[in-house]
């Protein structure tokens, strides 16, 4: 028997116990006749006690060998401490040890193995294994664990069966490239990794499972961007006989309770806004509403006069900055700076200060009066004190401009307080979306969103207008889950492909298993995916999803511990009939 307890769990009460316990240790302290050394497990710390008086000579001749990370079992009697320990739950005993047996030996590890560590990021991704021996790494790795637990409770009680679907699969479409995979046994042929479960779990609505989950691993070979995983996790849903109504429910339900049970935050109904507001009024389909500084939108007060720049522009915005009219001249160059980096792409900026006395201050003291700004304050909801910033150009970029320059301003006003939680939905995204590069139209979620029937219309005219039954929901400005109603007939099938510029063989091609399926009786259905990784940072009160992966990649999609990807061998290459031209 390697241990008969924690090291997390003995306390006074077991004082006199003949014990057993086995770890890490994680330090040893040698004051010549004492020796002390703290024992670690994933349960806590343990002190044990050394004495020249009451441990055999020969066992502290071993103890003098030990060295940080050595894996340890000790046989010892519980006893109380004299100068206790109130910052850990086994503070008020420790252990004297009678025999000491080295498991294992350890060399020095490359950083200590503590909460506040001497490694930086790149040695402990390397080293992820003595990473994870780490409070902070491998409590996240706990908290996901605890998370993922109530999610599969709550779904299971509300009659979802979770079906693992398969990882080796056709191409699913979801606007990113697949990774593939070659096969060796079908020549020249590959399967993809999933984008997501998305057609199969459409096929398990046809094959009336009626409501499905799974925790699933997807695979999306994207240009990596801060905070990316080319693998991560969804809860990805779906549901049979369903309307919009009927998901947001249920998925508003397992987040409201998600909340309350980890985090003890109560939410009443979830705030709903369609895309079209979230765009006019935080400029972004995914708002962090913890805080306002919500959009005004200038035009009709500030292209009256002979200011050329708000003239040409499409799109006059500003927000107001609460007691931003107290930022000086240097650090509001500061900000306009800011704005101007390539990454936000803004021209200038123009401000208006509103003074304490009512009085205004401009950058275009030249052109509006003090009426004029007066009007811009009221449409801002800029109140004495503040400061107004105001972006000017083509819509959807300003609209990008400002909303990065809110969020900014938000984090420096530290607005953006991880222990509150503001979830909303945002619904009726566009079902298609102008792709400047292929000067094509393509599916804004995916090409099986069905249109809201009453726009179906649209699709020969104004496509970029068409409505799809389609939802996001957002917590604390990130995107943490999205789904729609799903189109289930195969004409409705066939006319979003032909929109999509597909013609009818390349979608038969494609999509002929779906569109088979959907002539045997596919009933009405919908579903979601939650990214699992992002949820469980958010609700660990962090934004970076790769401090709750155990074994995570680098920002180049590289795992720095096993050295992938890496070259395979030209045997290996040539039964799978893959030549490279290097
Ligand atoms: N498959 C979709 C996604 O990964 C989610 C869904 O529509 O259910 O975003």
């Amino acid at each position: 028997m390697y241990r008969s307890h924690s090291c997390g769990e003995l306390r006074p009460s077991d004082t006199n116990k003949e014990v057993t316990l086995s770890g890490w240790v994680q330090k040893t302290r040698d004051k010549g006749f004492m020796i002390w050394v703290d024992l670690r497990d994933r349960y806590g710390i343990t002190q044990l006690m050394f004495d020249e008086e009451r441990t055999s000579a020969k066992v502290i001749e071993k103890a003098k060998t030990l060295g940080r990370e050595f894996v340890i079992q000790v046989k010892g009697t519980v006893i109380e401490r004299e100068s206790k320990n109130a910052n850990i739950p086994t503070g008020d005993i420790e252990v004297l040890v009678s025999e000491l047996t080295i498991l294992n030996e350890s060399i020095v590890p490359p950083f200590t193995i503590e909460d506040q560590t001497d490694g930086g990021e790149d040695i402990r991704m390397k080293y992820r294994y003595l990473d994870i021996r780490r409070n902070p790494v491998k409590n996240n790795l706990m908290f996901r664990h605890q998370v993922g637990m109530k999610i599969r409770n709550y779904l299971s009680q509300e009659g979802f069966i979770e079906v693992e679907t398969p990882y080796l699969i056709k191409s699913t479409p979801e606007g990113a490239r697949d990774f593939v995979v070659p096969s060796r046994m079908n020549e020249g042929q590959f399967y993809a990794l999933p984008q997501s479960p998305q057609t199969f779990k459409q096929l398990l609505m046809v094959g009336g499972m009626d409501k499905y989950f799974q925790i699933v691993k997807c695979f999306r070979d994207e240009d990596l961007r801060a905070d990316r995983q080319p693998e991560f996790t969804q809860i990805d849903c779906e549901m049979a006989f369903v309307e919009q109504e009927d998901i947001l429910n249920i998925f508003e339900g397992l987040t409201r309770n998600l909340l309350s049970e980890i985090k003890g935050v109560e939410i009443g109904n979830f705030p709903r806004m369609t895309y079209d507001e979230a765009m006019r009024t935080y400029g972004n389909d995914k708002p962090d509403i913890r805080f306002d500084m919500k959009f005004g939108e200038l035009n009709e007060v500030a292209q009256h006069k002979d200011f050329k720049v708000f003239n040409d522009a499409e799109l006059v915005v500003g927000i107001a900055v609460p007691s931003g009219a107290s930022y000086t001249r240097k650090e509001i160059d500061k900000l306009i700076d800011w704005v101007k980096r390539p990454q936000v792409g803004a021209l200038g900026m123009v401000y208006a200060k509103c003074n304490n006395d009512g009085t205004y201050k401009s950058s275009v003291d030249k052109f509006y009066d003090q009426d004029d700004l007066a009007k811009w304050a009221e449409v801002t909801g800029a109140k004495p004190g503040d400061l107004i910033c105001v972006l000017s150009g083509q819509s959807h970029k300003v609209r990008a401009q400002l909303s990065a320059l809110r969020m900014e301003l938000a984090e420096r006003l530290g607005l953006r307080n991880p222990e509150e939680f503001a979830p909303l939905w945002v619904v009726d995204f566009p079902l298609l979306e102008w792709d400047e590069d292929t000067e094509r139209y393509h599916a804004m979620h995916h090409p099986f969103t069905s249109p809201k029937p009453e726009d179906i219309a649209l699709l020969d005219t104004n496509p970029g207008d068409v409505r799809a039954n389609a939802y996001d929901l957002v917590l604390n400005g990130n995107e943490i889950g999205g789904g729609s109603i799903r189109i289930h007939d195969k004409e409705t099938q066939a006319l979003m492909f032909d929109h999509l510029g597909f013609t009818p063989e390349e979608a038969k091609a494609q999509f002929g298993f779906l569109m088979d399926a959907f002539q045997y009786g596919a009933p009405p259905h919908g579903g979601i995916a939650f990214g699992f990784d992002r949820l469980v940072a958010i609700l660990g009160g962090q934004e970076t999803i790769r401090d709750f992966i155990a074994f995570p990649k680098n920002n180049n999609g590289r795992d720095v511990m096993i050295d992938a990807p890496s070259n395979i061998d030209t045997e290996q290459l040539k039964e799978l009939n893959i030549q490279l031209d290097l």
